[in-house]
């Protein structure tokens, strides 16, 4: 691991699962009840928008009763201590990574806690319910959303992860199931650059097979104890 400098982390649902947030395909393949396609999709949201920006709000204030794992804290602490390049790219909508102290992070999928007017597309932090056609603060049309990339939209700063893939020694992949592209494509972009490839989850992938090894356990676990092997100590 000597010659190991720039790191790309990407988190899915899987990393949170412990602090209480259910993950995306739970029992039967819904989402906290929902089939992804009533309340993740832009069709969702034009037919629906009270059902959607209701789903949205639930989980939103589901954010007041969770708190970070020891797997966002160890990534915290690696994130503090790395002397390298360092990019955490999360698929998770939650908070968590940043309340652990994380700051090389990104949110490709958006977050719960921020708005987006559809008419002016600026992005707005928002911690309370977010009711259909709520006023937009910059433009001032009855515009918010719910600040998700939805299937069928682009994920944020794409031009960043690749950028940041291209550059990495090494990629790891903690607690995602490899079903949502583009981030399930990851691993193939990183190792075509020749970073070095590491999975963990609770079982094994659909895109395991892409990895040079994986790490089959909990994230709680699986995380700190390879955070201490990069930097030493506990
Ligand atoms: P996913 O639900 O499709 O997959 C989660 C993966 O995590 C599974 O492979 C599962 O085996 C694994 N896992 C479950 N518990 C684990 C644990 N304790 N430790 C390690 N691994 C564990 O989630 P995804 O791949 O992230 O894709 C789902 C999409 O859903 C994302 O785009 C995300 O935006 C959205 N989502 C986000 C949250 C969140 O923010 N916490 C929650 C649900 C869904
Ligand atoms: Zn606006």
């Amino acid at each position: 691991m000597a010659d190991l400098q720039n790191l790309v982390i990407l988190t899915g649902a899987g990393i949170s699962a412990e602090s209480g947030i259910a993950t995306f395909r739970g029992p039967g393949g819904l989402w906290e009840g929902h089939r992804v396609e009533d309340v993740c999709t832009p069709e969702a949201l034009a037919r629906d928008p009270a059902l959607v920006h209701r789903f949205y709000d639930l989980r939103r204030a589901a954010l007041d009763m969770v708190e970070p794992n020891a797997a966002h804290h160890a990534l915290a602490r690696l994130d503090a201590e790395w002397p390298g390049d360092l990019l955490i790219v999360t698929q998770n909508v939650d908070d968590l990574h940043e309340r652990a102290g994380a700051t090389r992070l990104l949110h490709m999928h958006g977050e719960l806690r921020s708005a987006l007017c559809a008419a002016c597309g600026i992005r707005e932090r928002w911690t309370e319910a977010l009711p259909p056609e709520s006023e937009c603060p910059n433009c001032g049309m009855l515009a918010l959303r719910p600040d998700i990339v939805f299937f069928g939209e682009m994920p944020y700063q794409m031009e960043r992860i690749e950028a940041a893939l291209a550059e990495a020694d090494l990629f790891v992949s903690i607690g995602t199931s490899g079903a949502v592209y583009p981030a399930a494509g990851f691993v193939q972009t990183a190792r075509h650059y020749g970073a070095a490839t590491l999975e963990m989850n609770l079982d094994p992938s659909g895109g395991s097979h892409w990895f040079e090894e994986s790490r089959m356990g909990p994230a709680s676990a699986l995380v700190p104890a390879w955070v201490g092997e990069l930097l030493g100590g506990g």
